[in-house]
C-alpha cells in the first residue's frame, strides 16, 4: 500500500534505525497531560531551545498537523539500556535526530514538500553545547544547525510507546527475569509527519 514510501524505510534502516514503519497519521495519540510533563516538574531543559516548550507550538498544532500529513514514518532505535543512563545517551539522541532530519529531508526531495520530523530531547544539548544559548530563542537568528536538529515529540504531546505500539513493535524487550544489566535494552523513537 505505501510501496511509494519504500525509499524512505530503506533510508532510515541504511541510517541506523531499527525499524521503520508508515502508519495512519490518525493512529498518532496526542495528549494535552504529556505535553505538560515538560512544565511539571520543570524538564531541565525547558525552555533551552526552540525544539522544545514554550518555544514549540504543542499538542493543539500537532492535532491540526495530522489532518493536514495524512500518513508518518516511525523510527525506533533498539539500544543497550545502559547507554541512556550515561553520557552516551547524548551520542544517541544527534544519531536519532540527525536520522530524523534525513528521512525529512528526501521525503521532501521526493515531493513530500510540506514534511517535518520530530525526535526526542532537547538540540541545545546536543548540538549547541559548546554555547551558551540557543541562537534562535536568545537572537531570533538562525539555528546553528538545520540540518540536523529537530523539535522534540514531548513538547507536542505525542504519545511515543502508543506509537510504537501501533507500528506493532515491543516497548519492552526485558521480559527474562534477572537479565543483567548490561544484557538490558532500551529504545529511542522519531517520526516524520508526510505531507
Ligand atoms: S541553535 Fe542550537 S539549540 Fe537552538 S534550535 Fe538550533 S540546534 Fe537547537
Amino acid at each position: 500500500m505505501n510501496n511509494d514510501l519504500d525509499p524512505l524505510i530503506q533510508l532510515a534502516v541504511s541510517l541506523g534505525a531499527s525499524k521503520a514503519h508508515i502508519i495512519s497519521s490518525d493512529k498518532i495519540v496526542v495528549e494535552d497531560q504529556l505535553a505538560q510533563k515538560c512544565i511539571e516538574p520543570q524538564c531541565e531543559n525547558y525552555g533551552q531551545s526552540f525544539s522544545c516548550p514554550p518555544h514549540v507550538e504543542g499538542p493543539a498544532f500537532f492535532r491540526e498537523l495530522t489532518k493536514s500529513h495524512p500518513r508518518a514514518l516511525i523510527i525506533q532505535l533498539v539500544i543497550p539500556a545502559l547507554m541512556l543512563l550515561s553520557w552516551e545517551r547524548l551520542g544517541v539522541g544527534k544519531v536519532l535526530h540527525e536520522l530524523v532530519a534525513n528521512v525529512e529531508l528526501e521525503a521532501r526531495k521526493m515531493g513530500y514538500a510540506r514534511s517535518s520530523g520530530f525526535a526526542g530531547g532537547s538540540c541545545k544539548e546536543l548540538f549547541c553545547q559548546d554555547h551558551l544559548s540557543c541562537r534562535r530563542v536568545e537572537e531570533n537568528g538562525p539555528c546553528r544547525h538545520p540540518d540536523l536538529a529537530r523539535p522534540s515529540m514531548s513538547g507536542y504531546g505525542i504519545d511515543v510507546f502508543q506509537l510504537i505500539k501501533s507500528c506493532g513493535w515491543k516497548t519492552n524487550f526485558n521480559h527474562e527475569e534477572g537479565l543483567p544489566a548490561e544484557d538490558q535494552l532500551s529504545w529511542v523513537a522519531g517520526l516524520v509527519m508526510l505531507g
